[in-house]
């Protein structure tokens, strides 16, 4: 079977190694994975999706499902398998009236944002808006909202499903519950999602927030008082403390730019009184290198880091949870993120305390609401002669901070190497989603993911 005979089965344009768009369309956005897929599929309906799963599991291919491409370890391709690209269901719906959105399963954070912020309405998405909604959402999901209102997959309402059998199925709260619960957190494991469907939430047009650097010496004290301000701070404030090399922006002195800085990152969706009061007492914790903060719309926090992430940079990420910040913690991030290898690269920490922590720990398959922080180590940079020295930038950074680290770390941000830890990385509700793996999918068709493997 070749491009030309899936073609036949779908509406959408079919993309094999003959045509002179495959290069292109082979790849995911981290251009450290090299597949070669037998051909991608840019479904345009749900109807097209059945057909291209049904297809490949009739010839043998594996099953490589793209939301917005952004995984990783590159879960959106894989060799010789037939890529369900959902690029082209992008549709955002908005209904303001009920709050809710229904976003096609290829959209992204920023389609979702620009469409339910038209509203005065969003609900929680990535930090970066080229993320998709689809591999964010069923990982469990976490952006500036999260503090507010709990997790993307917290807040998803249904989703329409196409099975490893080819059947489409709606699962929510009441139709097909156990499933629902699974794909809260179970990532790509149980079928093609081709809509999602979210509960809205009113944020201002215009948030409080913005960028902090502080000098390198004041590191230790803004990392300890953001541990105790966060314990029990108002769920409008959704920031996070990190590091980044200083990239060369009009407010960061030019002498400046290129040097590892201890950053405060804010979003507050309070009124604009109260959250410069709160950045105020930041401030006041150590002497700050530069800034940007005011008033920034939603949508323009959402994509801040955008410019600095373009589609085509290798990647090597490795993630741990974090309970408070001990000083062990805080030494190991001052000595590790002070080595950071390029201006690409990230370390954030991002607090799922507040309304994620309102949600059971058996309510959804994302259980680890007793978690404080999600900690990323984002290795990102342009040149791939400069592969070993950022994958050991990582490596050594994650070694040292894994003692200190409670069992698994988030599933959306695992590498490609992370298989051992996938049990940990879904936590106590592995045995429940590998039960429901075996009800869903007992073929195993959806295994191109941090793997659950059927019961
Ligand atoms: C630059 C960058 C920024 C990020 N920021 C954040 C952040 O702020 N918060 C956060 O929580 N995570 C963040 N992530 C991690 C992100 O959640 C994961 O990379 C996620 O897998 C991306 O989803 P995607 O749809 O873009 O990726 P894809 O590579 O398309 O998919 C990832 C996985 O999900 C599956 N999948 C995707 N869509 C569907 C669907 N519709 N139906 C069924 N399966 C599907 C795929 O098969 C694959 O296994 C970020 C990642 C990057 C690279």
């Amino acid at each position: 079977m070749t491009a030309t005979d899936l073609r036949k089965l779908v509406t959408g344009p079919v993309i094999g190694p003959d045509d002179a768009e495959y290069d292109d369309a082979r790849r995911v956005y981290n251009f450290m994975i090299e597949a070669r897929p037998h051909a991608i599929v840019r479904c345009a309906s749900a109807e097209d999706v059945q057909a291209a799963v049904s297809h490949a599991v009739a010839t043998r291919h594996d099953v490589a499902v793209r939301g917005g491409g952004h995984s990783v370890p590159g879960f959106g391709t894989a060799d010789d398998a037939i890529v369900v690209d959902l690029s082209g269901m992008t549709s955002v719906v908005v209904d303001p009236a009920n709050r809710i959105a229904r976003a096609g399963g290829g959209a992204t954070w920023s389609m979702m944002n620009d469409a339910t912020m038209a509203h005065g309405l969003a609900t929680t998405g990535g930090v970066v808006g080229s993320t998709g909604v689809g591999g964010l959402t069923l990982g469990g999901g976490i952006g500036y909202l999260t503090r507010a209102h709990g997790l993307s997959c917290d807040n998803l309402i249904s989703a329409q499903v196409v099975l490893a059998d080819g059947s489409i199925v709606t699962a929510s709260e009441t139709s097909h519950p156990d499933l629902f619960w699974a794909l809260r957190g179970g990532g790509g494991n149980f079928g093609v999602v081709t809509e999602f469907t979210f509960r809205l939430h009113p944020v201002p047009e215009n948030i409080y927030g913005g960028l902090i650097l502080f000098e390198r010496e004041a590191a230790g004290d803004l990392f300890r008082y953001f541990d105790r301000f966060i314990d029990d701070a108002p769920r409008e404030y959704g920031g996070y403390p990190a590091w980044h090399l200083a990239p060369p922006l009009p407010f960061i002195p030019a002498d400046r730019v290129g040097e590892p800085f201890p950053v405060l990152v804010s979003c507050w969706t309070g009124g604009h009184e109260e959250g410069a009061k709160i950045l105020q007492d930041f401030r006041d914790v150590g002497p700050v290198m530069a800034e940007h903060v005011g008033a920034i719309p939603y949508t323009a926090l959402n994509t801040l880091f955008d410019p600095l992430l373009p589609r085509g940079l290798q990647h090597y990420w490795k993630s741990v949870f974090v309970g408070d910040l001990t000083d062990d913690v805080i030494a190991i991030h001052t000595e590790h993120a002070q080595r950071m290898p390029a201006v690409n690269c990230a370390v954030h920490l991002y607090p799922v305390n507040g309304a994620a922590h309102d949600v059971a720990p058996d309510a959804t398959a994302w259980g680890h609401r007793d978690v404080k922080y999600v900690n990323v180590l984002a290795g990102m940079w342009p040149d791939p002669a400069d592969n070993a020295a950022n994958t050991a930038w990582v490596k050594d950074y994650y070694a040292a901070l894994a003692p200190h680290s409670p069992a698994g770390g988030y599933v959306n941000f695992a590498s490609g190497d992370d298989q051992a830890k996938v049990r940990d990385n879904f936590g106590a509700g592995y045995g429940r989603l590998a039960r429901i793996k075996g009800q869903y999918d007992p073929g195993n068709v959806f295994h191109v993911n941090q793997n659950i493997v059927p019961a």
